[in-house]
C-alpha cells in the first residue's frame, strides 16, 4: 500500500498528544527534511519536539537511509535510538526499531517525508505512515525525479476519499505552527 495513513504540512504540527491517547506509545523518525533540512545537524525545534514527546511518555527511534557518520551524532543530540544505512523500504531497519523501542507494531508512528522510501516501508511492516512536506524545496538532483512522481500520486490521493491530516497548503501553515516550534 502506497497511501500515507495520514498527511501533515510539517513534522511540528502533527497533533502528537491524540495519538499518544489512541494508544501510540513510540515514534520512528525519518531525519533529512523530516526534523530538519538535509544534512543540517538537531536544532533547537528538533530539540524540544523530542523532549517533549518523551516527557509525553513516547519512546523515539531515528531511521535513516543516510550513514552512521551523520546519524549517530544528531540521534546522540537528541537523546533517541537510531538505525543508521536503514535501507529504506525494506522491512529490516522498521522491525528492528520496533525491538529496540519495545512496543508492537499498532504503537508506533512512523513520520517522514518520503512516499516511496519511508511511507512504503513503514505501510509494509503495518506502522502507522505519516507523510510530512519536506522542510527544503530545493532538492539533490536524484530526489528530483522521485518527487515529480510523488506530485502526481499526491494530486490524486488528496483528492480521494482516503485523504487524511491538514491541507497541504505550507503557506498557510506554516504560521499555525506553534511558536516554541519556530
Ligand atoms: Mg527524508
Amino acid at each position: 500500500m502506497i497511501h500515507p495513513r495520514e498527511e501533515y504540512s510539517s513534522t511540528y504540527l502533527i497533533p502528537y498528544q491524540e495519538f499518544f491517547d489512541k494508544g501510540y506509545r513510540a515514534i520512528i523518525f525519518d531525519i533529512d527534511n523530516t526534523l530538519v533540512p538535509h544534512g543540517a545537524p538537531a536544532d533547537d525545534r528538533s530539540r524540544k519536539l523530542c523532549r517533549h514527546l518523551k516527557d509525553m511518555g513516547f519512546s523515539l527511534c531515528l531511521l535513516s537511509n543516510n550513514h552512521s557518520r551523520r546519524v549517530e551524532p544528531f540521534a546522540k543530540e537528541l537523546g533517541t535510538l537510531y538505525i543508521a544505512s536503514a535501507a529504506k523500504p525494506t522491512k529490516k531497519g522498521y522491525l528492528r526499531a520496533a525491538e529496540l523501542l519495545h512496543v508492537d507494531a499498532d504503537q508506533i508512528l512512523f513520520v517522514g517525508d518520503q512516499i516511496l522510501t519511508d511511507i512504503i516501508g513503514a505501510n509494509r511492516v503495518g506502522y502507522y505512515s505519516i507523510l510530512v512536506a519536506p522542510i527544503q524545496k530545493k532538492e539533490e538532483i536524484q530526489i528530483v525525479l522521485k518527487r515529480f512522481l510523488e506530485r502526481i500520486y499526491l494530486f490524486f490521493y488528496r483528492r480521494s476519499k482516503k485523504y487524511k491530516g491538514d491541507h497541504p497548503d505550507r503557506k498557510r501553515y506554516e504560521d499555525n505552527i506553534p511558536e516554541e516550534y519556530r
